[in-house]
């Protein structure tokens, strides 16, 4: 079971596009297909906090804690 799936993710905060959750070495985050904003990584140690880092990360992208790559800012 992908524990992405169970995770509800909300629009991009910058430009209201489709976020996607990624998983990198032992930590999460959402990054947007769009503007390519992205949220801090947020890392866990052992499988049981592994889905608690995907909800954290989707908490911080729900909550529009991310980060703005896009030039021009
Ligand atoms: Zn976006």
């Amino acid at each position: 079971m992908d524990i992405t799936e169970e995770i509800e993710l909300h629009d991009c905060p910058i430009c209201a596009g489709a976020g996607l959750i990624e998983e990198e070495d032992h930590g999460y985050y959402v990054a947007c297909l769009d503007c390519g904003s992205y949220t801090g990584t947020v890392g866990y140690k052992d499988e049981d906090g592994r889905k608690q880092a995907a909800e954290r990360a989707a908490m911080l992208w729900n909550t529009g804690k991310v980060i703005n790559s896009a030039p021009g800012e």
